[in-house]
């Protein structure tokens, strides 16, 4: 099985914030399609707790030097981030 092919694959658990690196989703699954909303990020708010990038079901969010980065393949628009984010720094907005 290869991970680039099949990317519920063990390298994309690994790469992106899964399960092996403390992420809270396994992730791994292409549902960007499913989204109407998406999360739009404060960086300005964000303190960097990380608490979005462990809750994520879909591991969608990343650490990244200015805040949770995002990849828009694997979100689902859930709102989850933005429920859990401390600071509301996180708002889901219609795509
Ligand atoms: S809305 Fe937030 S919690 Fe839900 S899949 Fe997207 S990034 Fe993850
Ligand atoms: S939960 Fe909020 S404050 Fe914490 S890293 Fe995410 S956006 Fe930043």
């Amino acid at each position: 099985m290869s991970g680039e092919k099949y990317p519920f694959g063990i390298k994309g658990l690994v790469g992106r914030g899964g399960l092996l690196s403390g992420g809270g989703g396994v992730g791994g699954m292409y549902v960007g399609d499913w989204r109407v909303f998406t999360p739009k990020i404060d960086y300005e708010k964000c303190t960097k707790c990380w608490l979005c990038v462990a809750y994520c079901p879909e591991a969608a969010l990343s650490k990244g030097e200015e805040g949770p980065q995002l990849d828009p393949r694997f979100c689902k628009g859930c709102g989850v981030c933005a429920n859990e984010c401390p600071v509301k720094a996180i708002e889901m907005v219609r795509e």
